[in-house]
């Protein structure tokens, strides 16, 4: 596995393929990988002939600067990880001021309100950032495919609305969320719980399978409350917000209609550490 920092560099290897008709896969990620970035980079390798992998903690798209340094970074051991998967990898973990250029700060952007809602709503410029990182990055790339989990449901929307916007030729390929045995969703950030807390934090996926238990038979705003209740019963996690929406748009709904569909998100504090999880409902 090639190991390389400069996008210069990396784009100049790219190239060598390129012209011999090898077909390259990306998965971009912030690095602490775990089980569910890994099976992202199956995913790429099975289809192509290269993965590029990226580890980026892109400061841009953190509206809050202690979450920005306590981000758990691991490089030692996601170099073993990813050696050990395939010699096809190439690993790129540009400075910030290589992959920016210098100029570290964010583009702006409209996705149709997609990026008002939910995450954008509660994280002030956040998708600015990640729009921002993941355009330069696959400039950078220029891969065939990019693979994006869907545990960040609406940052995947996102990205499938830059790419359009942008026009950039490149497949985006949604990946299903990897969840931990009792089913919390595998995040970087649960490595920052307490054992004690990471052995309660199926309550978040438990509550999103209560929301989609009662889909369908009992209104919105009743799913709502009793998301809400549940909550409000349990001093160990504290609910940022739920949100029942429209796959495609991400508008919020009030009415269920039929062909038509839905997805519950929620947002959550454990011990000062903000977990994000979302499930179809239909
Ligand atoms: P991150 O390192 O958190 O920025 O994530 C990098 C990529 O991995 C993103 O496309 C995420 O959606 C994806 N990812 C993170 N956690 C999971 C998971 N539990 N299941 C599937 N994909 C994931």
């Amino acid at each position: 596995m090639q190991v390389i920092q400069d996008k210069n560099v990396l784009s100049a290897q790219l190239k060598k393929y390129k012209e011999d008709q090898q077909t390259i896969g990306f998965v971009p990620t912030m690095g602490a990988l775990h089980e569910g970035h890994l099976s992202l980079v199956a995913e790429s390798l099975k289809d192509n002939d290269i993965t590029v992998v990226s580890i980026f903690v892109n400061p841009t798209q953190f509206d809050n600067l202690t979450d920005l340094e306590k981000y758990p970074r691991t490089l030692e051991k996601d170099i073993e990880l990813l050696a050990s998967l395939s010699a096809d990898i190439i690993l790129f973990t540009p400075t910030r001021e290589n992959i920016y250029d210098g100029d570290i700060t964010s583009k702006t952007y409209e996705f149709n309100g997609l990026e008002k809602v939910m995450e954008g709503a509660f994280r002030s410029g956040h998708f600015n950032g990640v729009a921002t990182i993941v355009e330069l990055l696959l400039r950078t790339v220029e891969p065939n495919k990019a693979y994006f989990g869907e545990k960040d449901f609406q940052q995947l929307q996102i990205i499938k609305k830059l790419v359009a916007l942008k026009e950039l030729p490149v497949k985006i390929i949604p990946c299903p969320i990897s969840r931990e045995l009792h089913g919390l969703a595998r995040s970087s950030r649960n490595e920052r719980l307490t054992k004690a807390t990471r052995e309660k934090a199926n309550f978040i996926y438990n509550s999103l399978i209560t929301a989609k238990s009662k889909f369908g038979t009992k209104s919105v705003q009743e799913i709502k409350e009793s998301v809400t209740n549940l909550y409000e019963n349990n001093s160990d996690f504290t609910l940022e917000y739920f949100e029942i929406t429209d796959e495609d748009t991400l508008t919020p709904i009030k009415k269920i209609q039929e062909n038509t569909k839905y997805r519950a998100f929620i947002a959550v504090y454990a011990e000062e550490v903000r977990l994000i999880d979302n499930l179809a409902l239909n």
